[in-house]
């Protein structure tokens, strides 16, 4: 009989996700609207998947260089000049990956050491303080509140700061709340950053999706370049979640230390991908156009409809999740989320799932139709007047 636990203590001591328990529940029952699932509801572009196609038909069917193709990262840093201007050098200082969430990982490892702090501002994506810890580094969390519209302050910046502290994460728009930080937000947080000489993990995979103010990377910030991995891909902004591709841009000596992991992990991403995204970039701006379009609309629709129904819910920048106070209830978030599923069938996310500050809020994502909000915003409206104890 096997005595020992063959799995490591870090991993033995990661929680798993908290999202999928729903999902897992949602899956088992009929007539469910999900408001649960974190990806776009388009298919991705005709032209893109055809370019897929045609680099099979051409036989690319071989690994491409560990940092992607040439062409591709040229016209990745086309991409990021003219949207963002910032300019990076395509020969070392872009790495193709799979997925932004790789992107995250190779940045983490490549620069913080055993015992050095990130800092993760929460309510946030799910991956940031577990791949901090297979990092061999500590999350230290700070908690942003929905009075500041879930924008991390300065001052909790400063505040969180320590001799040990290495970098910090930031995602803008961010994943679970929308909250999209201006440039005058950055500016100020930048000079924090730049006081206490941090590395700033800056997350902007749902650039494209950014509905009021034009998006600012933290990589544009004056002498923030120098000191900034921009995580980005093509998953949210060009619907292209299932290619699994990402990209970093970062100065070239942490590129080169990301790539060193690359290319003992992963060799490369995926070929015909890459040529996938080379389309994307070339020539998929008006589908995104229209996309963004598109979710503007439902997100206009839902935080009017979650305001109308009683539920505080401030309108988010980008990305396409409303995150709104259940507190009127009375309920936890992890109650609110199954008693709603179970008796009104509409899936959510309980904001608890995202951070201590999470709690007493619902993520629902409105990249679904407009007929199925319609519906699941007259189920959680009947549903509230059920629970309300205000
Ligand atoms: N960052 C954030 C904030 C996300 O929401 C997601 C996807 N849910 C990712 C990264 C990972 O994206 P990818 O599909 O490119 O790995």
């Amino acid at each position: 009989m096997i005595k020992t636990s063959f799995i490591s203590k870090t991993v033995s001591e990661l929680k798993p996700s908290g999202i999928r328990r729903f999902f897992d529940l949602a899956a088992n029952m009929e007539g469910v609207i999900s408001l649960g699932v974190g990806e776009p509801d388009f298919v991705t572009s005709w032209s893109v998947r055809e370019a897929a196609i045609l680099s099979l038909e051409q036989g690319h069917t071989s690994y491409t260089a560990n940092a992607g193709l040439l062409e591709l990262r040229r016209e990745i840093a086309d991409y990021m000049h003219k949207s963002f201007e910032v300019t990076y050098n395509p020969a070392d200082e872009i790495i193709v990956t799979v997925g932004a969430s790789q992107a995250i990982d190779i940045a983490l490892r490549a620069t913080v050491s055993p015992g050095e702090e990130v800092l993760i501002v929460e309510p946030s994506f799910v991956s940031y303080a577990p791949l901090v810890m297979l990092a061999g580094g500590i999350a230290k969390t700070i908690q942003t509140a929905n009075e500041n519209e879930f924008k991390l302050m300065p001052q909790q910046l400063e505040e969180a700061i320590t001799p040990n502290t290495k970098a910090i994460m930031l995602c803008s728009p961010n994943n679970p709340t929308g909250t999209q930080l201006g440039k005058e937000d950055l500016i100020k947080l930048s000079q924090i950053v730049k006081k206490h000489d941090l590395l700033v993990i800056s997350d902007e995979i749902y650039s494209e999706l950014a509905y009021d103010e034009s998006y600012t990377s933290m990589a544009a910030i004056e002498e923030m370049r120098e000191r900034t991995i921009v995580i980005n891909g093509f998953s949210k902004g060009f619907a292209m979640t299932g290619w699994r591709l990402g990209f970093v841009c970062a100065p070239a000596d942490i590129a080169s230390a990301m790539l060193k992991i690359h290319q003992y992990t992963m060799m490369c991403a995926s070929t015909m991908a890459q040529y996938a995204a080379l389309e994307a970039l070339k020539n998929g701006g008006s589908d995104v156009e229209e996309m963004r379009s598109s979710y503007r609309r439902r997100r206009n629709y839902i935080v009017k409809s979650f305001n109308e129904i009683g539920l505080d819910c401030h309108t988010p920048g980008g990305a396409f999740y409303a995150f709104p106070s259940i507190r009127l209830t009375g309920l936890s978030s992890e109650e609110f989320a199954e008693k709603l599923l179970m008796e009104e069938k509409v899936a959510v996310v309980p904001g608890n799932v995202f951070g201590d500050s999470g709690e007493g809020h619902i993520r629902c994502s409105y990249a679904t139709s407009m007929d199925q909000l319609q519906e699941a915003v007259k189920r959680i409206g009947r549903f509230i007047e059920k629970y309300k104890v205000e």
